[in-house]
C-alpha cells in the first residue's frame, strides 16, 4: 500500500455525498426533498406540523393509542398533547423491557408571537405588538412579507383558526424599517440594538371606517375582524398567533443542491424523524418518535420535552402490552432506551469561517451530523454522549451507508446552544444530538443540502431497524 494510501485509511476525512450516492439513491433524495419542501409550506407552526403528522400517520397505518385496550408487536400508535406535541410508536417483537429507539425532533422554530393585547392605531396605520420567541436577529424580520397563523377564541367558545397570507391572493403583513436616508443614527448602533424587539410591530391595515369614532383605522380593523373571523378585541387576551414568513420553500443554487425555507430549524428533523418511522417495518425494539414544542425557549411548558408527556406515554404502552405498569418495569425500559435527539447543527458558511474550527464542524453536504456534546462555556448544560453509545451510533450508521460527519457548534469561546438531549438524558437512558447541519439558522429563509436531509432520514430509519 502506498502511504498516500495508508494515510486516507488512517486519518479522518469528510466525504460529499454526491461522490459516493448511486443515481436511484439521487432520485430518491430528490423525491424525499420534493415532498420536504411541501411539508414546510404546510407546517409552518407546531400545531401545523402536529396535523400534518398524524395525516402521513394515518395514512401509514397509525392509530390513536387511546383506541387500543391492549397492544401486540406490530401495532402503530399515536397520541397527541395539547395539538402542540405527538409521540407515535411502533410496538416490537422483542420484550418491552430491553429498551426502546427513540428519535425527538422539535417542531417549534423561532417567529414572531402577537403580544396578548396588540392592536394599536398610529399615525394613520393599524398595528400588531408582537414578542419574538426564541433566539432571533431581530433585523432580519424587518421588510419581508409575513403570514399570521394560530388560533382565538371568540366569546361564544368557537375555536377559530387563522392562517393568512400563505395563498397566493392572500394578503401579507410586514414589519417597516427605516429608510437609509433617516438611518444614520440606527446605523451606528450595534447590530443587537439597531432594531428593538418593541420595534417589531406588524403594519397591518390603513382604511379609516366609520363617523365620530376616535380611532377609525383601529375601528376598521375590528369590523372586519369581527365581521370575518366573528373576533373581539378581548378575544386576543387568549389568542397563540404566530408571525411567520409569507414566502414558500423553494430550491437554492443554479444546481438546485439546497433547500432554502422558514423553520428548517428542526422541521428538517422532524420530518425525516416521521419518513423514518413510517417506512419502519416489524421493528425488533418498539421505535418511538417523538417531535416536541418549546424547544426553542428551554424545552419549558406541558407541550415541551421537560413535560411528562413522553414518560407517561410510555407507561402507557407498558401498561397496554403487559397489563400494567409497575415502576420497576418502567425503569428498565427507560434504563435500556436509546434515543437521537434529532436536531440541527451549525454549517460551516464560507464568509464566516473565523467562528468555525474547521476539524469539528459540519460541513453541508457532507452528510448527517452526529454531535457528541452541544452546550456553551465549557460544556455547560450539556449530555455528553458517552464512547459506548457514541460506538454503537457510528457503526449503525456505517453498517448502514449512511453519509456522516462530526460536528461541534463552532469555536469553544464564540458561544453554543442546546438541544433536548440533556433532558431525555435526564431519564438515564443513552442519547446523543444527530441532525443536519443549516446555513443561516434561525434566520427566516434557512438553507440545508438536500443530501443531508436525505442521509438524517436514512439515519434515523436505520437506528429503528438496527438497534
Ligand atoms: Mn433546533
Ligand atoms: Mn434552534
Amino acid at each position: 500500500m502506498k502511504d498516500e494510501e495508508l494515510f486516507e485509511k488512517l486519518s479522518y476525512t469528510r466525504k460529499n455525498v454526491y461522490d459516493v450516492i448511486s443515481k436511484k439513491e439521487k432520485s430518491e433524495m430528490l423525491d424525499l426533498c420534493d415532498e420536504y419542501r411541501e411539508f414546510l409550506d404546510m407546517g409552518k407552526t407546531e400545531r401545523e406540523c402536529v396535523d400534518l403528522a398524524v395525516k402521513m400517520a394515518k395514512k401509514a397505518g397509525f392509530k390513536p393509542l387511546d383506541d387500543f385496550k391492549t397492544l401486540k408487536a406490530g401495532d402503530k400508535v399515536y397520541r397527541i398533547n395539547r395539538g402542540k406535541n405527538i409521540f407515535m410508536a411502533i410496538i416490537g417483537t422483542e420484550d418491552i423491557e430491553n429498551g426502546l429507539n427513540i428519535c425527538g425532533a422539535h417542531i417549534d422554530s423561532p417567529r414572531l408571537d402577537l403580544k396578548q393585547n396588540p392592536l394599536y392605531e398610529q399615525d394613520g396605520m393599524a398595528l400588531f405588538k408582537t414578542h419574538y420567541y426564541g433566539g432571533i436577529k431581530k433585523y432580519q424580520w424587518t421588510a419581508l412579507p409575513l403570514s399570521m397563523h394560530g388560533v382565538i377564541f371568540t366569546k361564544t367558545g368557537e375555536k377559530v383558526v387563522i392562517n393568512i397570507g400563505e395563498k397566493p391572493d392572500d394578503p401579507v403583513f410586514c414589519i417597516t424599517d427605516l429608510l437609509p436616508h433617516l438611518a444614520q443614527s440606527q446605523m451606528t448602533k450595534k447590530m443587537s440594538e439597531g432594531v428593538a424587539g418593541e420595534n417589531l410591530n406588524i403594519l397591518i391595515g390603513g382604511m379609516p371606517t366609520g363617523k365620530d369614532v376616535k380611532e377609525r383605522i383601529k375601528f376598521g380593523i375590528l369590523k372586519l375582524l369581527n365581521e370575518k373571523y366573528g373576533i373581539c378585541e378581548p378575544d386576543f387576551l387568549n389568542a397563540e398567533i404566530e408571525i411567520v414568513p409569507a414566502f414558500a420553500a423553494r430550491d437554492v443554487g443554479l444546481d438546485r443542491s439546497f433547500v432554502g425555507a422558514y423553520g428548517q430549524d428542526d422541521r428538517v428533523c422532524a420530518f425525516t424523524t416521521l419518513k423514518g418511522i413510517i417506512d419502519t417495518k416489524k421493528p425488533k425494539k418498539t421505535a418511538v418518535a417523538i417531535l416536541v414544542d418549546k424547544e426553542e425557549i428551554g424545552s419549558f411548558g406541558n407541550t415541551g420535552m421537560k413535560s411528562a408527556f413522553f414518560e407517561m406515554s410510555v407507561a402507557e404502552l407498558i401498561e397496554k402490552i403487559k397489563g400494567s405498569c409497575d415502576m420497576t418495569v418502567y425503569n428498565r425500559v427507560m434504563s435500556n432506551s436509546a434515543c437521537l435527539s434529532s436536531d440541527v447543527n451549525a454549517a460551516v458558511d464560507p464568509t464566516y469561517e473565523s467562528v468555525y474550527e474547521k476539524n469539528n464542524s459540519a460541513y453541508a453536504g457532507c452528510g448527517m451530523c452526529i454531535v457528541k456534546y452541544t452546550g456553551a462555556r465549557g460544556k455547560s448544560s450539556s449530555s455528553d454522549a458517552n464512547a459506548e453509545f457514541m460506538y454503537k451510533v457510528e457503526k449503525i450508521m456505517d453498517d448502514n451507508n449512511v453519509v456522516w460527519q462530526s460536528g461541534e457548534l463552532g469555536k469553544v469561546d464564540e458561544g453554543g446552544g442546546g438541544t433536548i438531549a440533556q433532558y431525555v438524558a435526564n431519564l438515564n437512558m443513552d442519547v446523543v444530538d444527530c441532525g443536519v447541519p443549516v446555513l443561516s439558522m434561525h434566520a427566516p429563509f434557512e438553507v440545508t443540502a438536500k443530501t443531508d436531509v436525505y442521509m438524517a432520514y436514512r439515519a434515523y430509519k436505520a437506528f429503528y431497524k438496527d438497534r
